[in-house]
C-alpha cells in the first residue's frame, strides 16, 4: 500500500470532449490507484477556466468533434495554454486523444478555417477530403513501462478521424502503425509523445484495452508529484489481459 501518494488528475473540458469512453479511461486510472491504496483527487477545468500548473500530475483531454474543438480551442489557448504548456516543461503526465490530441499541434485546418492550437507538439492537422480513417488499430509504441521492459509496447484501440496529423521534424510519434491508418493514413505513424505528453488516436476506450499505459501514464505522475521513482505494485490484471488481445484481434492482430 502507498497510502502516501496520490494521483492528481486534471481533466480538461470534460463537457465538451468526452466523445470516446473519455470518462472510462478516468475511471480507470482511479480504480488502478484505488486498488494499489495510492489516493486519487479528479479536478476539471472546463470553459475560461485556467488552472495551477503546479497542483495537477496527470492532465487528461478526450476527443471531440470538429465542432465542439472550434468551441475550445480558442478559450483552451486563452485560460489554460500557459499552464498546460508550463505543466509539460516539468514534467507532469499528459494525456490526449483524438480531437484533444489535434489541439495539441499548431494548427487544425478546417477547409477554409484553421483552428490554432496550443503548438505544444510539433505536428498539423488538416481536414482530409476522402473517407474518415476508421477502424480497430495496433501500434508498436516506444514506451518502456518499467525501467526492464525494453521491447516496444503494443497498444491497440479504435480510431475515427476525419484530421489528417503530420508530424514535424521535432517530433516523436507515439509509435508504428501495426494495423490501421494512423496519424494520417499513408506514413506509418500514429500520435505524438514528448517528456510525459502523450497524443493519440487511440480511443474506445483506450486505458481499459492497455492497461500498462494506463499505469505508465500513473507512475509519470506520481514521480512528478514525488520527485523520486515509482514502481507500481502489479495488478491481477486477468480481464485486462483480455481486453487488450481481443482488441489486437479485432485490429488483426494478436
Ligand atoms: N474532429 C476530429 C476529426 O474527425 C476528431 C474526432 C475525434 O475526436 N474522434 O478528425
Amino acid at each position: 500500500m502507498r497510502t502516501d501518494l496520490e494521483l492528481r488528475l486534471l481533466a480538461l473540458y470534460p463537457e465538451q470532449m468526452n466523445i470516446y469512453a473519455d470518462r472510462g479511461n478516468i475511471i480507470f486510472l482511479q480504480r488502478r490507484c484505488e486498488w494499489r491504496g495510492i489516493g486519487f483527487s479528479y479536478a476539471a477545468a472546463g470553459p475560461g477556466e485556467g488552472f495551477d500548473p503546479g497542483e495537477h500530475d496527470l492532465v487528461y483531454i478526450g476527443g471531440g468533434q470538429d465542432r465542439d474543438q472550434v468551441l475550445v480551442a480558442e478559450d483552451m489557448l486563452r485560460s489554460k495554454g500557459a499552464a498546460i504548456d508550463s505543466a509539460i516543461e516539468d514534467g507532469a503526465a499528459l494525456l490526449a486523444v483524438c480531437g484533444g490530441y489535434q489541439l495539441l499541434g499548431h494548427s487544425y485546418q478546417l477547409g477554409e478555417r484553421s483552428i490554432q492550437g496550443l503548438g505544444v507538439a510539433d505536428l498539423e492537422t488538416v481536414r482530409g477530403e476522402g473517407e474518415r480513417l476508421i477502424g480497430n488499430i495496433a501500434i508498436e509504441a516506444d514506451l518502456r513501462p518499467g525501467p526492464d521492459d525494453a521491447e516496444a509496447l503494443v497498444l491497440s484501440g479504435f480510431e475515427n478521424h476525419g484530421g489528417r496529423t503530420h508530424l514535424g521534424a521535432g517530433a516523436t510519434p507515439l509509435g508504428r502503425v501495426v494495423h490501421g491508418h494512423g496519424n494520417n493514413g499513408r506514413d506509418g505513424l500514429e500520435g505524438v509523445r514528448r517528456l510525459n505528453m502523450i497524443g493519440t488516436y487511440m480511443h474506445g476506450p483506450l486505458l481499459p484495452k492497455n492497461a500498462p499505459l494506463a499505469d505508465l501514464l500513473i507512475a509519470r505522475a506520481l514521480e512528478r508529484r514525488s520527485g523520486s521513482e515509482v514502481a507500481l505494485e502489479p495488478l491481477e490484471d486477468d480481464l485486462e489481459r483480455l481486453s487488450h488481445q481481443a482488441a489486437l484481434r479485432a485490429a488483426g492482430g494478436g
